[in-house]
């Protein structure tokens, strides 16, 4: 994708359509910095607002990623391309949040074990070492839940015996014995239990 094309292209829409950036950017709740980055080519829209902001300039979703007007034609070819390249997009930006938790829980182990290492080897007294292990366990909580609620909310579970993949509620992943990202949890569509694999696109 083009980021560069696709803002000429919005602003060019944005003008035909009579709408001043300040004006776009009110109707979608966002702000004019937010549309002026887009139409320098330095970010893309954000999926969430893709469809409306579509509506509002009277294109398709797949005339706005290919940064130009589409005819039948090539209609086909680029709705192709512009989907393998959002499905790269989501891909990257997924493998990036599973680093984001493997760093997390990393720190907060090492802080737990520090924590409770110097409690019960440095000289002090029993109120400083309480404080101590607590605010070890405490990080580990705290890390342990943020970790959990990232992997589940990156990406999918794949059931290896229907082949949904979908997002399970968090009680689900909490309570899942697991293997690595692999996790034993009931799949919601066939009702099968078995360990379902991480994946990062649908
Ligand atoms: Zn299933």
């Amino acid at each position: 994708m083009d980021q560069e094309k696709i803002g000429k292209f919005i602003a060019s829409c944005r003008k035909e359509q009579g709408f001043t950036q300040v004006r776009l950017a009110e109707q979608l709740g966002i702000t004019d910095r937010a549309v002026s980055k887009w139409e320098n080519g330095r970010s893309l829209p954000d999926s969430s607002i893709m469809l409306e902001l579509c509506a509002l300039l009277n294109i398709n979703v797949n005339e706005l990623l290919s940064g130009e007007r589409l005819d039948m034609d090539n209609y086909r070819n680029m709705a192709e391309e512009n989907l393998v390249a959002l499905r790269k997009q989501e891909e990257a930006a997924n493998r990036r949040m599973l680093s984001l938790e493997v760093v997390i829980g990393y720190t907060s182990s090492v802080s737990f074990l520090a924590l409770v290492f110097t409690a019960s080897w440095v000289e002090m007294s029993s109120w400083l070492r309480a404080v101590l292990i607590l605010t070890g366990f405490a990080l580990l909580n705290i890390g342990g839940y943020h970790c959990l609620k990232l992997e589940r909310e990156v990406g999918y579970y794949e059931c290896p015996n229907c082949g949904a993949r979908y997002i399970p509620e968090m009680k689900a992943v909490f309570l899942a014995p697991h293997i690595g990202r692999k996790r034993k949890m009931k799949c919601p569509y066939c009702g099968k239990r078995s360990y379902h694999r991480k994946t990062l696109t649908k």
